[in-house]
C-alpha cells in the first residue's frame, strides 16, 4: 500500500527502477542536467516493518556525499518511527536534496578546491611562520544559492571573489548564458585594477573555453590576453634548425670518425709495397676482411641516415599539424568540461602566487612587499601629468611596474625592456624557456637589431665628442 501511495504522490521524475516486497530502488535527476545529478537509492524493507526501520543505501561513489545523503534520509524516515510512510519520507528527502543542492554536479571538484585552499594556508604558515588569522585564505559555500566565497591571501596581498555555479553546470541552459557555467566576480583586492582586471578576465575566459570543450591546458593557452604575432612560431622553428646543438656536434664527430676508419680500411685493401706496385702490402685474407668491414660500416651508416631522415620527416608532419592551430570546430560545446576546479587552480596559480613571483632577469620579487607601494606605481595617468617633473616621475614609476609577456612569467618593466632591446634578440624566457613576446616591443629581429645598432652608434658618437672636447 505504501508503494502504491509512493507512485501516486511522488514527484514525476522519481523513477522506480525495481520493487519487491523486500526492497525498492528508485532514481531521481534534476531537470536541466540529467547526467550529473542522477542519483539512485535502494531501501531494504525488513520483515518487521514498520516496527524496525528500513535500511537505506545510496548508490554513489563519492563517500562524503553518500554518507551525508544516507544520514539525511535516515533522519527523515526516523521521524515516523514505528509507522508506515517511512519509505516515502526517505525518498522525498532524496528528491529535495537533489533539487536544492546546487553543488551536486561539482561535489568532487568543490572538495578538491577546498583542499587546495587549505594547502595554501599550511604552506604559508611554514614559510612565513606568522599565525595571523587575517592572513588566511578561506573558502565558504552556500549549498542553497550555489555561491562560493573565496578569499586568497598571500603575504600582504589579498584577492577575494565569489563564484556562482550555474544550475546546469558544467554547461548553461541558454545561449545568452554561454560561458557562465561558473561566474567569477571580484569582490575586493589590493592588487592594482589593471592587473586584477587582466587576471579576472582571463579566468572567466578560461571557464568559457572549457565549456566549449577544451582541456585546461588548451583553454589556458587560448585565453592568454597576449596574442601571438603572425609567423611567431615559424620564426621560432627556423631558429631551431640553424642552432648547432650538442647532438649535432656529436653526430658530426661520429661522421668524421667513421670516414677515418673507412679510409684506414681502404688503405689496408689498396696499399702496395713501396718498392713494387704489383705486390700488395697486406695478405689476401686481411684485405678481404677490410673490404667486408667497409661494406658493413657504410651500410650501417646509410641505415642510420635513413632513420634520421625518417624522423625528421615525421617531425615536419607533426610540426605542420601543430602550426595548423586548434581545430575550433571540435570545440562546439557538445562536450563541456567541468571548469570549477580549473578556475580555482588558475586563481591560485596566477593570482595567489603573484607576491612570490620573481623577475627572471634580476631575480628579485616582481611585486613590492608593500601593496600600497605597488598601487602608487599605477596612480598617475598620462593626462594628469602637467609639469616636466611629474612626467619624469610617471616614467620612473612605469619602469618599476610588473609586466607579463606571452609566456606568462612576470618581469619588471625595465628588466623586460632591457631583455628585449639588447642581444641576443628573440631569446627564450630565462625562467620557463618559452619564447618571449609582448606587443610593446617589436617581434621582428631585424628591427630590434637595427635599433640596437643605432643606439650603439649614438653612444659611440657621444664618446667621440667627449674625447674631442
Ligand atoms: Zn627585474
Ligand atoms: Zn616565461
Amino acid at each position: 500500500q505504501e508503494y502504491k501511495q509512493l507512485s501516486n504522490t511522488a514527484p514525476p521524475k522519481l523513477r522506480i527502477v525495481a520493487k519487491t516486497p523486500s526492497f525498492i530502488t528508485a532514481s531521481y535527476a534534476r531537470a536541466n542536467n540529467v547526467r550529473k545529478t542522477l542519483i539512485q537509492a535502494t531501501i531494504t524493507v525488513p520483515d518487521e516493518y514498520p516496527q524496525s526501520p528500513p535500511i537505506i543505501n545510496v548508490d554513489l561513489k563519492l563517500k562524503g556525499l553518500k554518507k551525508k545523503l544516507e544520514s539525511a534520509m535516515t533522519q527523515e524516515s526516523m521521524q515516523l518511527k514505528g509507522q508506515y510512510g517511512q519509505i516515502i519520507a526517505a525518498f522525498r528527502c532524496l528528491v529535495h536534496f537533489i533539487d536544492t543542492n546546487k553543488f551536486l554536479p561539482c561535489w568532487r571538484e568543490l572538495k578538491d578546491c577546498t583542499d587546495m585552499v587549505q594547502n595554501l594556508n599550511e604552506k604559508n604558515q611554514h614559510s612565513s611562520n606568522n599565525k595571523n588569522t587575517n592572513n588566511k585564505s578561506t573558502v565558504s559555500c552556500n549549498e542553497l544559492t550555489g555561491k562560493i566565497r573565496l578569499k586568497l591571501c598571500h603575504n600582504r596581498y589579498y584577492y577575494s571573489c565569489s563564484i556562482q555555479i550555474h544550475d546546469a553546470y558544467p554547461s548553461t541552459t541558454t545561449i545568452a548564458e554561454w560561458g557562465k557555467a561558473c561566474v567569477l566576480k571580484m569582490v575586493g583586492t589590493n592588487l592594482p585594477p589593471k592587473i586584477e582586471n587582466m587576471m579576472s578576465t582571463q579566468a572567466q575566459d578560461l571557464v568559457r573555453k572549457m565549456q566549449d570543450g577544451m582541456s585546461y591546458d588548451d583553454a589556458f593557452n587560448a585565453s592568454n590576453p597576449i596574442r601571438e604575432p603572425k609567423d611567431f612560431r615559424k620564426h621560432a622553428a627556423k631558429e631551431v634548425t640553424v642552432r648547432l646543438t650538442q647532438e649535432k656536434l656529436k653526430s658530426l664527430k661520429q661522421d668524421t670518425e667513421t670516414l677515418k676508419v673507412v679510409g684506414n680500411l681502404r688503405h689496408v685493401d689498396g696499399d702496395s709495397v713501396s718498392w713494387n706496385a704489383k705486390v700488395k702490402a697486406h695478405g689476401a685474407k686481411e684485405r678481404k676482411d677490410a673490404r667486408r668491414n667497409i661494406k658493413k660500416i657504410t651500410d650501417s651508416e646509410i641505415a642510420k641516415d635513413l632513420a634520421a631522415e625518417e624522423k625528421d620527416k615525421q617531425w615536419q608532419i607533426d610540426e605542420k599539424s601543430r602550426l595548423a592551430g586548434y581545430d575550433i570546430s571540435a570545440f562546439d560545446g557538445s562536450n563541456p568540461q567541468p571548469s570549477l576546479k580549473a578556475l580555482v587552480r588558475f586563481l591560485i596559480d596566477r593570482i595567489w602566487r603573484l607576491p612570490e613571483e620573481k623577475c627572471p632577469v634580476c631575480t628579485t620579487l616582481v611585486l613590492p612587499a608593500n601593496p600600497d607601494e605597488l598601487l602608487t606605481l599605477y596612480k598617475s595617468s598620462s593626462s594628469d601629468c602637467k609639469t616636466e617633473k611629474e612626467k619624469k616621475e610617471r616614467k620612473r614609476a612605469k619602469q618599476k611596474r610588473p609586466i607579463r609577456p606571452i609566456c606568462g612569467c612576470w618581469y619588471h618593466y625595465s628588466c623586460l625592456d632591457k631583455f628585449m632591446r639588447e642581444p641576443p634578440f628573440g631569446a627564450s624566457c630565462l625562467s620557463c624557456k618559452a619564447r618571449v613576446y609582448h606587443p610593446d616591443w617589436s617581434d621582428n629581429m631585424q628591427t630590434l637589431e637595427r635599433e640596437w645598432a643605432n643606439k650603439q652608434a649614438r653612444l659611440r658618437e657621444i664618446e667621440d665628442v667627449k674625447m674631442f672636447l
